[in-house]
């Protein structure tokens, strides 16, 4: 069956590509930057478009320490799929999927006393390992600092939880030294759990990049693992994407001047051209948004999307250029001395680079490359 949907994922027109290299080499140059602290790769959303499955065994075996994912149902995946390791689930869980949780061996986050006890009714036989989410400053969830100290003794009073960390989010780190962000580290380094044996974690890629002191004990670096940082900091970690999206040319012709193109005919050609379409479309996540603005690569030069992207695919001027039916366009990644990032498409489509990423499902098989 796997090889039959393998040849399968091989005749489709168009690929994402993801370097295992690459992304090794990344979690690397991350590793000795964080130093002693553990190291919590989040894989939500399929591992930010990049496969969960492919990237979790990667991780496995590179020494990552921990994993995070936002839901039960990607833990069991993972669960699934063989991997053992420490997995937290970093999204509110309800009672009614406590079972499941323990059955898998799932740590969860708990963000409230309600929370809390409504969970406790339903632990049967095995603890639960909870980390306790605290609210600094995003107001998303997580418990008020206030209340900490409470909930803290609930936990040791309650013995069919274990308590192994403590954790918050940042809002705003991804600027560099941002005030907020400064505030919510002080605030969660204010609430001193130093005589408990838990682990404290609160960064995020850019908490950790620019906040060395808020490192503690794990960081949890998602998008930079991925090999995206934010603006001013390129140059300083040697991280680099891993994620590329290739497509064949699957129609090529000639277009007369003053001819409209696609859906709502929102763009005329100005002068007889070449158009081309490319199999990839806002049915496989490519953001129909980059209509009449996001370009590909091709023969290592650039070319303009024109119209309206379709469900399964969009055009291309490629102007008076010779080009045929199965050519390799490039539409994220490199060609030549050409590039496409993630975070051009992201500026042009009004976005930000996670966004991008994640919304490419399953439609575009995924390849690994060692
Ligand atoms: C997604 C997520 C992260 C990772 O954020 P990046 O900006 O991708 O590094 C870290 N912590 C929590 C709680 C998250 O939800």
């Amino acid at each position: 069956m796997s090889k039959i949907i393998r040849e399968i994922d091989s005749l489709h027109p168009a690929r994402i590509e993801v370097s295992l290299k690459q992304l090794l080499k990344n979690i690397r140059v991350l590793q000795k930057f964080m130093g002693k602290s553990l190291y919590c790769l989040p894989l939500k959303a399929n591992a930010y478009g990049h496969g969960l499955h492919a990237v979790a065994k990667l991780a496995e075996k590179a020494g990552i320490d921990y994993l995070a994912v936002a839901h039960l149902s990607e833990g069991v995946q993972l669960r699934m799929a063989g991997i053992q390791l420490p997995i937290l689930i970093l999204s509110p869980v309800h009672e009614n999927e406590v079972s499941v949780l323990v059955d898998h061996d799932l740590e969860f986050s708990i963000s409230s006393k309600e929370q809390a006890e409504s969970i406790r009714k339903k632990i049967s036989k095995k603890k639960c390992r909870v980390h306790l989410r605290i609210d600094t400053g995003m107001q998303c969830t997580g418990i008020h600092p206030q209340h900490v100290k409470k909930l803290l003794s609930y936990f040791e009073r309650e013995k069919c939880f274990e308590l192994v960390g403590v954790y918050s989010h940042l809002a705003t780190a991804d600027k560099p030294m941002d005030l907020f962000a400064r505030k919510q580290i002080d605030i969660f380094k204010g609430l001193d759990f130093s005589n408990k044996s838990l682990i404290q974690h609160i960064c995020n890629s850019g908490g950790m990049l620019f906040f060395i002191d808020a490192h503690l004990d794990m960081v949890r670096p998602g998008l930079a693992t991925f090999g995206y940082l934010p603006d001013p900091y390129e140059d300083k970690i040697a991280v680099a994407p891993c994620f590329s999206l290739k497509a064949k040319v699957s129609y090529s012709k000639i277009v007369q001047k003053g001819e409209r193109i696609s859906y709502g005919h929102t763009y005329k050609v100005s002068k007889t051209s070449r158009i081309i379409t490319i199999p990839v479309g806002y049915g496989d996540g490519y953001l129909r948004t980059l209509s009449n603005k996001g370009f590909i690569l091709l023969r290592g030069k650039r070319f303009p999307i024109v119209g309206s992207i379709c469900m399964d695919q969009f055009m291309v001027n490629v102007g008076d250029m010779e080009v045929k039916v199965g050519e390799e366009a490039v539409l994220i990644g490199k060609q030549g001395n050409q590039e496409i990032s993630i975070q051009e498409i992201a500026r042009l489509a009004e976005t930000i680079p996670y966004e991008v990423l994640c919304l490419f499902n399953e439609r575009i098989p995924r390849f690994y490359i060692q």
